[in-house]
């Protein structure tokens, strides 16, 4: 076999890169030639992590071939979400707490999918389950990834699994949850002066849900009076990312990390099927929702049964 390239979704995020490198290394430590890479540049609070804990971001590459055929995916499993050319490579291994969907293989993987709050969770388990102590750095970036993707252990996602794997990465890692992940929230609020067509694409997924190709975007804030004073720059720039790739209906989720609630903004059809999974009634392209934080958990179900209808 050659190198194997580790990585997460695209548009990446915490657990994305987090759970590469935790996964590279891991193979790494069972004799394997493995390398973490990423489909995209590590976002705001991703970098906040990677600097303290003094991790450099994993190089970023758009196709697998020609340097390598052989892949592991961490954090998604959906073929959108991955490298352009998966179609063409052998996947050995998928860690994932995502829905299944659009992924099948010609040869027998290992296939892990568990319903937890983050992929990290799993790693926790599987470095423990291998007998191989988790490195600091490496501890320090999956107890990150846990922060993000359960917002503190606040998102309805959590689990026990989450708050043991989070306690003992935390201190291997020597660091405050609450107050390390404070910072690391909101370090991964910051808009910097970047334009709503680029904010829109920052943290974006892809789903085809009964044949409607759905986009569902999410912002974090700790004010979201900040994106909603420029609702119609960013429902233009939606409409235009709509029409420019094809997207039936465009979600983004403005997700207050304090309250672990959202404001959504909704471009394009069915707008009733949205009212519907969401249980909002979307007026102006606005809707706000209480408690709302986890496109997973509580919107792509709901909205893959309301499109089903
Ligand atoms: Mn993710
Ligand atoms: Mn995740």
């Amino acid at each position: 076999m050659s190198t194997i390239l580790v990585f997460g979704h695209r548009n990446p995020d915490t657990d994305a890169i987090g759970a590469a490198i935790g996964l590279a290394r891991l193979e790494q430590a069972l004799g394997q030639d493995a390398q973490a890479v990423a489909l995209g540049k590590p976002n705001a609070e991703t970098r906040y992590a990677l600097d303290h804990f003094g991790l450099k971001a994993p190089r970023v590459i758009e196709r697998a071939a020609p340097e390598t055929t052989d892949v592991m995916l961490v954090d998604h499993n959906e073929r959108q979400q991955s490298v352009a050319d998966i179609a063409d490579l052998t996947v050995h291994k998928v860690i994932d707490h995502h829905r299944i969907a659009n992924f099948e293989t010609t040869a027998p993987l290992y296939f892990r999918a568990e319903p937890v709050g983050c992929t990290c969770t799993i790693l926790t388990r599987m470095y423990d389950e291998n007998d191989i102590p988790i490195p600091g750095d490496t501890a320090g970036i999956m107890a990150s990834a846990i922060i993000s993707d359960t917002l503190l252990l606040r998102s309805p996602t959590t689990t026990d699994a989450d708050r043991n794997a989070l306690a003992h990465l935390a201190s291997i890692a020597d660091i405050s949850p609450d107050a390390y992940g404070t910072d690391l929230l909101r370090a991964g609020t910051d808009l910097g002066d970047a334009q709503p067509a680029t904010l829109i694409g920052r943290d974006a997924k892809s789903y085809t849900m009964s044949g409607t190709e759905v986009r569902l975007a999410q912002l974090n804030t700790v004010d979201p009076t900040d994106i909603l004073d420029r609702r119609d720059e960013f429902l233009a720039a939606m409409r235009a990312e709509a029409e420019h790739a094809g997207y039936d209906l465009f979600l983004l989720l403005i997700t207050n990390v304090l309250t672990t609630d959202s404001d959504v903004l909704v471009v394009g059809d069915p707008l009733d099927a949205v009212d519907a999974a969401l249980t909002v009634t979307i007026r102006d392209g606005h809707a706000f929702a209480k408690g709302l934080v986890s496109r997973k958990k509580q919107i792509v179900p709901q909205l893959t049964r309301a499109l089903a209808q």
